[in-house]
């Protein structure tokens, strides 16, 4: 009996064993990326051409077409030099007729006669009614072979052909394919009925008919999703029984008291929530939990309950956001919920005096803070924490994954809990965040007031300035939003000195501020405290206050230059108002020039829904532009297609799980592939934050 030859041999035999490839043919593979055989088995076409016969009748102008007709009359050949031909024919085709015409074969010529059944595959010209031949099948053999063939398509280079690379892969099956070995465990490949590897792969690249190519495709999908999820979850496995977290008894009777006492009933999604934050952290393995819920949806109080049972615990505990006017306001809201129980919240900002801030440093590093609130001066070198137990990030995806890794540091092993108002596509939590758990607030508090959003040209904005002026008459505040903060040569957009300018004067005696990016933290405190005052009725600002500023008064926003922004971002932006001060409406002015523009508009006024929106979003700008390519963590699929195939990735990923916390994973021979392959992937490389 042969030694059986694994894949990792495969991997291990490149391609200029094939007969046919040399140094020079092996070189502009490897630009393809196909160094071993392996590589070549595994390069999937990315489309099929088919050869069904199509019905002229319907058929769009200039689409490919493929008929089977015969040759009527004498064919005419016309030269153009000694190199090119056109040779024309006419045929019929049931019962039509229909010209075709071929450049450059003129060894056609003497093969087309009166009567010779053809079948063509070419561009239709539905006008002159031409077919512009590119294939050409004689013989009725090789045409019934044909028809209802598929035949892979490959990206190629210009070094390569296509029927060459087709050719190349055929015979690399020819002579490797037996050795193709099954890598998934005999018991998953019979629960889904999955083809085996060898045969996925060979009628991946060579169905018969479509039927076949699912077959194989679902099988490489699964393959391809479970491997994936398998190292993601091999990680969350290991992090999980091998990391040092912090074990903590937490004082539940005290943090129901303080529930209790809130002003209103928690959400049922924010109990659910908290209760899987509360569980991570009495486990002595470290947290790492993402919570998505909506703008609004109530999130700082989950993280005050987590903070004040953290505190209880007799941990220090951290509260990172992105902007320092957001920091200033959580560590308000921290304050009045959690002082009147003795807990001391300090803030920690980028803009403090010398003084101020050595003396929070010294309170942190002593153990007198037992929260802190800040930007990522949080993070910077100098600040010690005495017995830091938990971490929060705010609108986490704002952080850089170093930022993250680097407050984790801080403290032993603290609990490392993430909050973001964008929602992730479930797609791509799992995926992007696969090693994370992740939670989901699903539902806002009751009696939330509506919004309505409209859409208007800019050449109505006087009108919105005077629905402005009435919401502002009646006690209400507005914010009007705008992309820039001063004048710009290039672009022709609304800058917001000058807004703030003009509405100053046209909404007098009612008062306007001005907000943006370039101010100091002092100047931009007073601000945000007049307009939180009701002192200043009209706040111009640029999308500083994109993110988590709550001034419930506030029950209008104008977003001029809308469509500069994108879905999230005006999503955000929605989310100051419908705040608890009554029914509120957002205004889009824009003069979209792109159609995407418009869509986002569209998008805006059809729903206030953050998942849809973010559904929307990831579908108008794809999953990678979605998160940010640099950090996305986005795998690139061969086969597999993430909005398509999000069934299997779940299934995947419930199996990859089970798979990791089998007693006898590691040493059951039926695992040992993919415990080899999780070495070959050598995982701990891919470590997300
Ligand atoms: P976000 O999730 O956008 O951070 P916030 O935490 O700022 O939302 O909450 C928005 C508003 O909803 C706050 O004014 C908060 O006091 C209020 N809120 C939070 N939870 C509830 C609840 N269960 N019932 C009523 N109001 C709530
Ligand atoms: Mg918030």
């Amino acid at each position: 009996m042969a030694t059986p030859i694994n894949n990792l041999s495969l991997n291990e035999i490149y391609v200029d064993k094939l007969p046919g490839v040399g140094p020079q043919k092996k070189e502009y593979l490897a630009e393809l990326g196909i160094h071993t055989v392996e590589d070549l088995l595994g390069y999937f076409p990315f489309r099929y051409e088919d050869y069904q016969v199509t019905d002229l009748a319907t058929a769009e102008h200039e689409s490919k077409v493929t008929v089977l007709g015969e040759i009527y009359g004498a064919t005419s050949m016309r030269w153009y030099g000694k190199q090119r031909s056109r040779l024309f024919a006419r045929i019929q085709v049931a019962g039509a007729f229909v010209s075709v015409v071929w450049f450059n074969q003129a060894y056609l010529k003497e093969k087309l006669q009166a009567g010779t059944k053809i079948l063509v595959t070419g561009k239709w010209d539905r006008h002159k009614l031409e077919i512009l031949a590119d294939k050409t099948v004689l013989g009725e053999k090789e045409q019934q072979k044909r028809i209802g063939q598929l035949e892979p398509i490959y990206s190629i280079n210009s070094h390569i052909k296509m029927y060459w690379l087709r050719n190349l892969i055929y015979q690399a099956f020819v002579t490797y394919g037996k050795e193709i070995a099954e890598n998934l465990p005999e018991e998953l490949v019979s629960k889904y009925r999955l083809a085996t590897r060898a045969k996925a792969m060979y009628k991946y690249h060579f169905p018969k008919n479509v039927s076949e190519g699912m077959v194989a495709r679902r099988r490489l999908v699964y393959e391809e999703l479970f491997l994936y999820e398998l190292q993601l979850m091999w990680l969350r496995h290991t992090s999980r029984t091998e990391a040092k977290g912090i074990e903590r008894e937490l004082d539940r009777v005290r943090i129901d008291q303080w529930i209790a006492a809130l002003p209103y009933p928690l959400t049922g999604a924010q109990q659910r929530v908290v209760e899987e934050i509360l569980v991570d952290m009495e486990k002595p393995v470290q947290m790492n939990r993402l919570v998505q819920g909506d703008v609004g949806s109530g999130k700082t109080v989950v993280a005050a309950i987590a903070l004040y049972a953290n505190y209880l615990a007799g941990y220090q505990g951290a509260l990172m956001v992105p902007t320092e006017i957001l920091a200033e306001q959580h560590a308000d809201s921290l304050q009045s919920l959690l002082s009147p129980y003795g807990v001391k919240v300090v803030s920690l900002t980028g803009n403090m005096t010398a003084r101020n801030r050595r003396d929070t440093l010294a309170e942190i590093q002593m153990g007198l803070a037992d929260i802190v609130v800040g930007t990522h001066a949080l993070i910077q070198e100098g600040v010690h924490y005495r017995q830091l137990g938990l971490a929060i990030t705010d609108e986490q995806h704002r952080f850089g994954v170093k930022q993250r890794a680097t407050l984790r540091e801080k403290g032993l092993h603290p609990d490392i809990l993430s909050m973001t108002a964008t929602p992730i596509p479930r797609t791509l939590a799992i995926t992007a965040f696969g090693e994370m758990d992740v939670s989901t607030i699903d539902e806002m508090p009751a009696g939330r007031e509506p919004i309505s959003t409209y859409w208007v040209k800019k050449d109505a904005f006087p009108r919105v300035l005077e629905f402005v002026q009435k919401e502002c008459q009646s006690g209400r505040q507005a914010y009007v939003i705008c992309p820039l903060i001063q004048e710009s040569e290039k672009l022709d957009l609304q800058n917001a000195q000058e807004l703030f300018e003009q509405l100053t004067v046209e909404l007098s005696p009612l008062r306007v501020g001005l907000l943006h990016g370039k101010m100091n933290a002092t100047e931009k405190e007073e601000v945000m405290r007049a307009f939180s005052d009701n002192e200043v009725q009209i706040l111009v600002s640029t999308t500083v206050v994109e993110v988590g500023v709550n001034v419930p008064n506030a029950t209008a926003i104008v977003i001029y230059d809308a469509d500069r922004f994108g879905l999230a971002q005006l999503h955000q932006l929605r989310g100051r108002v419908g705040r608890g001060g009554g029914a509120s409406s957002c205004i889009l002015v824009a003069d979209p020039k792109s159609e995407t523009g418009v869509e986002r508009m569209r998008v805006m006024t059809e729903t206030t829904d953050g998942f849809v929106i973010s559904q929307r979003d990831l579908e108008i700008r794809g999953p990678g532009d979605f998160l940010g390519v640099k950090q996305s963590g986005l795998p690139h699929f061969r086969v597999a297609d993430l909005e398509q195939d999000l069934k299997v990735l779940e299934v995947a990923r419930h199996d990859a799980m089970e798979m990791v916390e089998r007693k006898d994973f590691l040493q059951n021979p039926e695992f040992s592939r993919l415990v080899e392959y999780l070495q070959e992937k050598n995982i701990q490389v891919i470590t997300f934050d």
